[in-house]
């Protein structure tokens, strides 16, 4: 009697889990890098430049997705296009080390399996994006580094470019040349996706932070501090002050909230940014979106880059939103 009730129970539970992962069919959030978005204000051009580009990453996202593609493909694919997209801080528009060259990190995750690629302090891989995928797919390991992670992507066919430089836009070439002033530049790239499976996905792409010491790595291709997924919980990707989010393990500090202490995935990603993180400390935010299709979209600065599309099951619209201050639109 007492066994079949725990039976009743436990098939209930996973319904009632089923019913709640279906109120959508898929969801793609995306990040650009936080930071202070207060001249861009004033700069209705440059701007809209950017709405164009979250907007165009979630397009390209939401094509993949509609067809029923997976969140892996879509994070791959949207990561690949910001690091093509020179206004983002990662691939070309990445920003440079102390002495004037790119070392570029990444990171993907995916939720079914806990299976997690990353490659830090690469210099001529195209996409670093890319490189991390293979070192998931094709490698035991999960982080490759420096000149072997180069090696590695060439030897697996990936795209590479002649000269470091290749990932220089006039602006960082500024910098580069002066390398005095702090640059303002924000623009890590992120995507978390819960796809029509019901599995989660993140990825994250930088440059890294303006003037670091050369070898520095960041908490983007960490996976845990800038970069976590999994199936049970959430999918997460942070930007901001990477010191601060490997302090505080951020994306799996809120997939442990969500998990363990069943906090909403707002609930954790406004503690561990507001209260853990505050102004004072660590500079940044995060996207993240739960199994059920909930996301979160914090950060402590005056702005994120950040976009979402979602699709709910039964109905054919998609919602889409983009933002750059406080508000979206
Ligand atoms: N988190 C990145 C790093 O510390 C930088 C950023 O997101 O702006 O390398």
């Amino acid at each position: 009697m007492l066994r079949n009730y725990f039976l009743l129970a436990a098939l209930l539970t996973s319904l009632s889990i089923q019913v709640k992962a279906q109120k959508v069919d898929y969801v793609l959030v995306v990040h650009g890098g936080a930071g202070n978005m207060k001249d861009l204000e004033k700069d209705s051009i440059h701007a809209a430049a950017y709405y164009a580009a979250l907007d165009s990453a979630l397009e390209i996202g939401n094509e993949i997705l509609a067809k029923g593609g997976d969140g892996e493909l879509a994070v791959l694919s949207v990561v690949s296009y910001f690091e093509q997209n020179p206004l983002f801080n990662a691939g070309i528009g990445a920003t440079c080390t102390a002495d004037g060259q790119f070392e570029l990190d990444a990171s993907i995750m995916r939720g079914k399996d806990l299976m997690a690629g990353a490659v830090a302090g690469v210099k001529l891989t195209k996409h670093p994006i890319k490189a991390a995928h293979a070192v998931m797919t094709q490698t035991q390991h999960v982080m490759l580094s420096g000149a072997g992670a180069d090696r590695f992507a060439l030897e697996h066919g990936l795209e590479m470019v002649d000269d470091n430089m290749y990932f220089a836009t006039p602006k960082t070439m500024q910098w580069i040349d002066k390398l005095k002033q702090e640059s303002k530049k924000n623009g890590t790239v992120g995507c978390v996706v819960l796809d029509s499976k019901g599995n989660l996905t993140a990825g994250t792409s930088t440059g890294g932070m303006f003037k670091k010491q050369w070898g520095r790595i960041g908490d983007s291709p960490l996976i845990g501090a800038g970069t976590y997924a999994d199936n049970a919980s959430s999918a997460v990707s942070c930007t901001g002050h990477g010191e601060y989010f490997i302090r505080h393990i951020v994306a799996y500090n809120l997939c442990s909230r969500v998990k363990l202490l069943k906090e909403s995935i707002q609930e954790a990603a406004d503690h561990i940014i507001f209260e853990e993180l505050n102004e004072k400390e660590g500079n940044g935010g995060l996207i993240a979106v739960d199994r059920n299709g909930n996301i979160a979209m914090s950060f402590n600065s005056n702005g994120m880059f950040r976009g979402f599309i979602k699709k709910k099951t039964g109905n054919s619209n998609i919602i889409k939103k983009i933002g750059i201050g406080k508000v979206l639109k």
